[in-house]
């Protein structure tokens, strides 16, 4: 079977083909600059063919682009299937679902719809998602079926004592202002993995994942449902970010916007766009260069570095209490996988929980799943590639074979 995943965004569009039974990956790449320039890149994942690079590509909407993917896909020299037949369905990304959708579903007009009242809950993300939809059945039609995944679904098993804000309730009733949570996709993907590994059921097991990235989210998995979770109406709650605050106390912002003359987009643009590590750091939103910094004796990428993993322990500690114990943390994304001296300072001090001094060894592993859980840790610590373009495949694969 081979599943289409289209992740849509207001001016780009990634994508993966890949085949969900077998996990194998027959080509991805990216279109940027939709509306603008158009630049096309193709990244087929099969011997002798060629990858194209940031090409130029008229994409004046998200359909042209859909239609350059395609036929990068079919292409006679080096594409990697031999038609458009071969798509046996699309599965999207769709950052919001809101209450209504608490896993992935078959798109229809009433979904779509549904979807699109979640617009204002991610007026970023989601209409541009529906745009990504829209041009997949304008280019593909009806016939191809197309499948929703989305971010929040993961965490909408939530009980109301994790996703309740203390605010006016009539806010909730009203408005449905509450915590929803991001990065789901990737969250159930490593905690299903997680199990895998330690070979016991899901069901029976209190996982941590720990999705840091650019973007950065932790969640409580208890017997493979998501309990609580860091990111809350919008992704800029939780932990500190790349270049986004995380949690704060909201006087900050009456504060400087009442010194500073801001009004609430200059407000919001610097927490999205100038706090997080690279706030506090001046230096970069990226740990790699944060790490240079601090080899070269940059107190403030250091202490930078020290915030973020403060917080990640302290949600931990957090984590484990509601959950009333935790058998494994899960490290993940960008800076979960491949930062090992990072999580190292994010465990150490956890002994009073069965977190041991991490295996130094197994630490240094790159690239694969691996326990690097220390000797005698009765929590096991994990490192886990996240795939989330796989389970929104395996997802979508699901549901078709259903139909
Ligand atoms: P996104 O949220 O954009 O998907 P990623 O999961 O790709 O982000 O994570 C990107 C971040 O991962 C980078 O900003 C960088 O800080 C971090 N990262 C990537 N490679 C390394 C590395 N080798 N060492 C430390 N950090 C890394």
């Amino acid at each position: 079977m081979n599943i289409l995943v289209i992740n849509a965004g207001s001016s780009s569009l990634k994508y993966q083909l890949l085949d969900p039974d077998s996990g194998k990956l027959l080509a991805k790449g990216l279109c940027e600059r939709i509306g603008i320039d158009g630049k096309f890149t193709y990244k087929p994942q099969i011997e002798g063919k060629n990858a194209l690079n940031a090409v130029d590509v008229a994409m004046p909407t998200h359909s042209e682009a859909i239609q350059a993917v395609l036929n990068a896909l079919v292409d006679k020299d080096n594409g990697v299937i031999a038609s458009m037949e071969e798509i046996d369905a699309v599965g999207h990304r769709v950052v919001h679902g809101g209450e209504s959708f608490a896993s992935s579903v078959l798109l229809t007009d009433d979904v779509m719809k549904a979807i699109e009242q979640c617009n204002p809950l991610a007026p970023l993300h989601n209409p541009a998602n529906l745009i990504g939809i829209n041009a997949c059945t304008a280019v593909l039609g009806s016939k191809t079926p197309q499948v929703a995944v989305f971010d929040t679904a993961f965490h909408q098993t939530m009980p109301p004592v994790a996703y309740t804000y203390a605010i006016p309730y009539e806010y909730y009733e009203n408005d449905k202002i509450r915590r929803y949570g991001f990065h789901g996709t990737s969250h159930r993907f490593v905690s299903q993995r997680a199990a895998a590994m330690l070979g016991k059921p899901i069901e029976e097991l209190k996982i941590i994942t720990c999705h840091l990235g650019n973007g950065s989210s932790i969640a409580a998995v208890k017997n493979g449902k998501c309990v609580d979770t860091t990111m809350g109406l919008t992704p800029l709650a939780g932990l500190p970010m790349g270049t986004r605050a995380g949690d704060m106390d909201a006087g900050v912002m009456e504060f400087l916007m009442n010194k500073y003359g801001w009004d609430m987009k200059e407000m919001m643009n610097v927490l999205n766009k100038k706090s997080g590590v690279l706030g506090i750091s001046g230096v970069s939103s990226d740990f790699r260069d944060l790490d240079a910094a601090d080899e070269q004796g940059n107190v403030r990428a250091k202490l930078a570095k020290d915030v973020f993993c403060y917080d990640v322990k302290k949600y931990i500690g957090a984590y484990a209490a509601a959950m009333g114990g935790v058998d494994a943390i899960v490290f993940t994304a960008g800076v979960g996988e491949n930062g090992p001296a990072l999580r190292i300072a994010m465990t150490d001090g956890l002994e009073y929980m069965g977190v041991t001094h991490l295996n130094e060894q197994a630490n240094a592993v790159r690239g694969q799943e691996i326990d690097v859980s220390g000797e005698g840790s009765r929590v096991r610590v994990l490192v886990i590639p996240t795939n989330e373009e796989l389970m929104i495949a395996m997802d979508t694969a699901e549901i078709v074979k259903g139909l």
